[in-house]
């Protein structure tokens, strides 16, 4: 059988830009910056590759050492995807290290050297794969066997690549054919598997997070299938140690239902349960699916949003809309669900209980404003401001700084 490598090669790219473009959707609209890292290096991959291939001998030299480069930082993106997946920062250095070792081959080597820089290129690939494969290992705890694929995927690639490096070294060292073997071929075939079988890795361990996350029944609350107080506590603990790490804000809804006591009183503590159960649906639809939700008391929920404040009172809103839309009439008539909310966001590291204090304040100011509104917490940004200001004096590591003063 005789396949085109070029119509191989596109095939691949193309193939590999929809993932990209799939994996940048998914991760905007669920708000998952791994995705977001993943995706754009599957495009930024795609366009190297498929540039190269289409325009081939037509690009100057240095526009296609440009596009080479743009291929290996396609690379170590995946590599950092890797890590921001597991709430690591992305690793600038190395990110652009195998583009600059590549620049610096081809600089030094000159074109006859070619079988040599080939397996420079590939080698620079295998590395990435090995470091994507490694952090992926260094997650794997719990769930060991369910892990494989994500370490599998990475190091078949790189195996793959480093192929006939081992191969031309060690039985053809000076085959200046090289370049059009039968490894063409095998290349962007595995091309293709690679990248299908790395976004179903990657759709593998966000849908892992998000079902150990729910499984524990201790931590659940049976009417409306979320989180309960304690298990919501245990999860945030979870996420706000994540966020912190990676430098990233958070924020924190209290929801209380309005009237909830009249609702019963006028309806039935029955038809109470079910626009509680409604209010929860309308929660978890409204929020993302990495936003953490519980119900944290009788009529009272709470959600922990990895964004803004800014960003947190437009979720906010939007659950409050929705639930006041929802249009509910018993027999007895319609029943008016309304809910009022406190907001509270702050930059990376605040402590989970401040949120929740000062989130807490907001709602009885939303309460005290008429009900059926959102209050953001303005004082918690500013007072941290402030202790902020006054800590950068003093000596000594940020994180150990003094508590931060308790609001409230
Ligand atoms: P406000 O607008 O100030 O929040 O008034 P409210 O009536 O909602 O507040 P209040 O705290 O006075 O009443 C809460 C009510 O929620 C009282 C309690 O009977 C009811 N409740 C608590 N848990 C449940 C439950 O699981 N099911 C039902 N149906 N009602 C519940
Ligand atoms: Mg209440
Ligand atoms: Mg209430």
């Amino acid at each position: 059988m005789s396949l085109d490598t070029s119509t191989l090669y596109l095939v691949a790219t193309m193939v590999a830009a929809m993932l990209g473009a799939m994996l940048l959707f998914f991760g905007k609209q669920e708000n998952i910056p791994a995705l977001k890292w993943w995706g754009t290096a599957y495009l930024l991959g795609a366009a190297s590759v498929a540039l190269g291939t289409l325009a081939g001998a037509a690009l100057g030299a240095m526009l296609s050492l440009a596009l080479d480069a743009v291929g290996f930082v396609a690379c170590g993106m995946v590599w950092n995807a890797s890590r921001v997946f597991h709430g690591r920062k992305p690793n600038l250095p190395g990110l652009v290290l195998g583009a600059i070792a590549w620049i610096a081959a081809v600089m030094t080597l000159g074109p006859e050297s070619s079988p040599l820089r080939l397996t420079i290129g590939a080698g620079i690939v295998a590395i990435y794969a090995a470091l994507t494969a490694t952090e992926l290992w260094s997650e794997r705890r719990r769930t060991l066997q369910k892990r494989w694929p994500t370490v599998a995927v990475p190091v078949l690639h790189g195996f793959v690549l480093m192929l006939p490096i081992l191969l031309g070294d060690l039985l053809r060292p000076h085959d200046g054919a090289f370049g059009s073997s039968i490894w063409v071929t095998v290349f962007s075939v595995e091309l293709v598997l690679y990248a299908v079988g790395t976004v179903f890795v990657i759709f593998m361990l966000v849908s892992e997070r998000t079902v150990t996350a729910h499984k524990t029944a201790a931590s659940m609350d049976p009417l409306t299938g979320m989180f309960n107080r304690r298990g919501f506590a245990e999860a945030t603990s979870r996420v706000i140690e994540r966020e912190a790490n990676a430098g990233r804000p958070a924020t924190v809804l209290i929801f209380d239902i309005d009237h909830f006591k009249s609702i019963n009183d006028r309806f039935g503590h029955p038809a109470g349960d079910e626009i509680l159960k409604l209010f929860a649906t309308v929660v978890i639809n409204t929020l993302r699916i990495t936003d953490l939700s519980g119900r944290i008391g009788g009529e009272e929920f709470a959600a922990l949003l990895p964004c803004s404040l800014e960003e947190g009172v437009i979720a906010a809103e939007r659950v409050r809309e929705s639930f006041a839309s929802s249009g509910i009439v018993v027999e007895d008539g319609p029943v008016d669900t309304t809910v009022s909310i406190g907001v509270a966001g702050g930059p990376a590291g605040t402590e989970l209980e401040v949120l929740l204090a000062a989130a807490d304040t907001a709602l009885y100011q939303a309460k005290r404003n008429g009900r059926n509104r959102v209050e953001a917490a303005e004082e918690l940004p500013l007072s941290l401001e402030k202790w902020r200001r006054k800590s950068a004096g003093l000596a000594g590591h940020p994180r150990r700084q003094p508590g931060i003063p308790r609001l409230a």
